[in-house]
């Protein structure tokens, strides 16, 4: 028999009595991925998923998308075993002898059944002895191994040599709900990714200039949130017209300060979504002093028109290592596509990198902000991406 063995986040292990809901959640989130007539076989800090069934491409194909559900940290494909050291060691043997390029392997046990009569160092090195008799000139290296035969004890023995890496973090949905600040550009996709492998629900918003900003750059957010979907199973995105509001900025307010303006209304749409969507937080791809608006004062005074939250995941983190989290997650590619962004039109020569709260304020007063705010959010169109391709909900 051969299953897949998921290994899942410690920290939903330490969830005391709440740790039921979390699993349950993982594993209903695991079969959204997989398809919802999977069978997910929950044991304590484990889960089995039965592959007998399947071929090799549909069980690598499995294994792909269960390593994007946050909070598995780690997929096994096993052989399935009866608990008898014997055996163990002969499917150990049967497996390396598929590779027969490997020249050194060492055995790495978990005994999660402690009344197993031998303890997980006794269990590897008779394991390793019966694979020495049985393989041809193999050897084991403890230090250096070419080659890992994990062998774990439980309900059954599993023995597998491969073990995917998968996201680590919490089970999306876990930890209420953010609006995400979706642009087109490198950041705002790695925050997203970031904060929902912490278990945050999203919702994206994208703020499109028509006709300063191309239905292209549109599809370049479009094509982001999709990707993002992949690990959180599906995601809305509102598209919210935004042309207006910069008109009337640009028309009616100091130059130097558009910028800080501009992303204030910014906030301030994105809260009033919030609101309507139940979430209570926002989310940005700020890195501190990355640019002109993203200086503490500027963070402070866009921060000042809402009252949540606003979760920040990249503050700290250089360029250089932003852009490694979105090569690794797949949004880079998308987002260094060419298309212009409205911030990337609308912005001053000389903008304000220390803006002061009340000559903002006081700037703004030459503005309908009410009216302004409630026209964009109703109408923004509404799309939802995910298993079912893109769906329209709603039309701007
Ligand atoms: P990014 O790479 O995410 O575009 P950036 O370095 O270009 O970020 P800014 O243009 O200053 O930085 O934007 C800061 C943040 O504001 C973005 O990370 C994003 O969260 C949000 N934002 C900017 N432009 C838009 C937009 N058109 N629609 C939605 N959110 C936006
Ligand atoms: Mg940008």
């Amino acid at each position: 028999m051969k299953r897949l063995l998921i290994k899942y986040s410690s920290e939903i292990s330490l969830k005391g009595l709440n740790r039921g809901s979390f699993e349950n959640l993982l594993i209903h989130n695991i079969k959204k991925a997989i398809g919802n007539s999977a069978n997910v076989i929950k044991d304590y800090g484990r889960m089995y998923i039965d592959i007998d069934g399947d071929s090799d491409d549909e069980v690598s194909e499995m294994v792909k998308k269960i390593c994007k559900v946050f909070g598995v940290l780690s997929v096994g494909v096993a052989d399935v075993v009866e608990k008898d050291i014997i055996k163990i060691g002969e499917c150990a043997s049967a497996q390396l002898k598929c590779m027969p390029d490997v020249k050194t392997f060492k055995v790495v046990t978990k005994r999660g059944d402690k009344k197993f009569p031998l303890n997980s160092m006794q269990i590897s090195s008779k394991v390793g002895a019966i694979v020495l008799d049985n393989v041809p000139s193999i050897k084991v290296d403890i230090h250096n191994p070419e080659l890992i035969i994990n062998v774990e004890v439980r309900d059954n023995a599993y023995v597998y040599l491969k073990e995917y890496k998968a996201q680590a973090g919490m089970p999306y949905r876990s930890a209420g709900k953010g609006i995400l600040l979706l642009s087109g550009g490198i950041d705002s996709p790695v925050a997203g990714y970031m904060m929902a492998k912490r278990g945050l629900e999203i919702v994206a918003v994208y703020y499109h200039s028509h006709p300063y900003t191309s239905e292209r750059a549109k599809q370049k957010v479009i094509d982001l949130a999709s990707k993002l979907s992949e690990y959180t199973g599906s995601i809305k995105l509102y598209v919210v017209p935004f042309t207006k509001i910069q008109m009337d900025i640009i028309e009616k307010c100091r130059e130097d300060e558009l910028t800080i303006i501009m992303r204030r209304f910014m906030m301030a749409i994105a809260g009033r979504i919030a609101k309507k969507e139940g979430a209570l937080s926002l989310v940005t791809g700020e890195s501190l002093g990355q640019v002109a608006s993203q200086t503490l004062e500027s963070m402070y005074v866009t921060d000042k028109v809402v009252d949540m939250p606003v979760f920040r995941p990249l503050v700290g983190m250089d360029k250089i290592e932003i852009m490694d989290i979105s090569r690794r997650i797949g949004t880079y590619d998308i987002s260094i596509l060419p298309y212009e962004d409205c911030c990337t039109i609308f912005v001053p020569k000389h903008p304000k990198t220390k803006p002061r709260l009340s000559d903002v304020e006081s700037s703004e007063k030459a503005l309908d902000k009410e009216n302004l705010i409630n026209d964009a959010v109703e109408n923004s169109e509404i799309i939802k991406l995910g298993e079912n391709g893109e769906q329209i909900i709603s039309k701007m």
